[in-house]
């Protein structure tokens, strides 16, 4: 059994993980993949996936933080994604619950996320919340970026 999406480097598992890991494995979870949220929690994952054998990462930004990506910092998150440990790419998609970022900011980085999914060849994790009324009003090209 794989638990595919896990948040092992929030703060909450800073003092336990490895208990955390094991009491997972002795439930039979095999493997899980922890799923960076911004460009800092996508090089935790990554870290953390070198560092145990059970876990592997997937890398992306959610669209909370949508807005607050710089192009440098988009640079070195594509340069992530080759990683032997990356599986997939997300969390990302359209969050339109919170209104945290523009819907605009969302859906540009939706489409980088979805490009670089197709390029690398791995799959994606797919992050909709209450996204999907504002996509279809204003349907997404798929080349943006
Ligand atoms: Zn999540």
């Amino acid at each position: 059994m794989i638990d595919t999406h896990a948040h092992l480097d929030f703060p909450e598992f800073k003092d336990d993980l490895p208990d955390v890991l094991n009491r997972a494995n002795e439930s039979g979870i095999e493997y899980i993949i922890t799923v960076g949220t911004d460009l800092e929690s996508s090089r935790k994952a990554i870290a953390l996936a070198h560092r145990y054998a059970q876990i592997y990462a997937a890398i992306g930004i959610h669209p909370h933080n949508a807005h607050k990506v710089t192009e440098e910092e988009w640079e070195e998150f594509k340069t992530l994604v080759k990683d032997d440990k990356v599986v997939a790419i997300g969390e990302t998609g359209l969050d339109m619950h919170k209104d945290y970022s523009p819907i605009e900011a969302q859906k540009e980085l939706f489409v980088r996320h979805l490009n670089l999914a197709k390029e690398s060849g791995k799959p994606f994790i797919l992050h909709a919340r209450e996204g999907f009324r504002s996509a279809v009003l204003s349907p997404i090209p798929m080349r943006m970026a």
